[in-house]
């Protein structure tokens, strides 16, 4: 029996929907992309105060193929968007990005020649958190808005109907914000 026979079954694909959606959004592994001060806060929602371990997003690790989301935490220069980008592309599928403070989601307080003025300007973004910095609950609360997002995904629905999952290149804008 292919996924092609449970084409007609939605219960049965729902189901596995849910199963795998549950697993996926119970373990978003980080991949830390701190490159200024946003990255302190983010490191504090690893310690035992904040303790991002209980949603399941404890083991951050620097190696983008064993991650499923990333947290840009800080300011992205033109000359660092690059590599943002690369890492990024490193990542599995399925992937998510959550831009972490002002500088990242908007390019900062000020206009700054050598800022991007949003990493949504050259990679898909699910969650931005507000703030200068954001406290490490807003981060947790990102995560959370992330989690809800993962839940309504259809990942089996797709396969069997032969949709291509499709990230797109640049500008991805959905997904919800929070406040500081
Ligand atoms: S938003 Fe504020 S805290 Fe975060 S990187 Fe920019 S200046 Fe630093």
């Amino acid at each position: 029996m292919g996924l092609g026979s449970l084409q007609h079954d939605g219960f049965m694909t729902t189901r596995l929907d849910k199963v795998i959606n549950w697993a996926r959004k119970n373990s978003l592994w980080p991949m830390p992309m701190g490159i200024s001060c946003c990255a302190i806060e983010m490191m504090a929602t690893a310690g035992p105060r904040f303790d991002i371990s209980r949603f399941g997003s404890e083991v951050m690790r620097f190696t983008p193929r064993q991650c499923d989301v990333m947290i840009v935490a800080g300011t992205v220069t033109y000359k660092m968007a690059k590599v943002v980008r690369k890492i990024y592309d490193q990542m599995p599928e399925p992937k998510w990005v959550i831009s972490m403070g002002a500088c990242a989601s908007s390019g900062g307080m000020f206009r700054s020649y050598p800022v991007v003025q949003g990493i949504d300007l050259f990679m898909p973004v699910d969650v931005f958190v507000a703030g200068c910095p954001p406290r490490p609950e807003n981060l947790l609360r990102a995560l959370l808005e992330l989690q809800k997002k993962i839940e309504k995904e259809r990942t089996i629905g797709k396969l069997v109907h032969g949709e291509r999952i499709h990230i797109p290149e640049t500008g991805a804008t959905e997904g919800a914000s929070t406040s500081a």
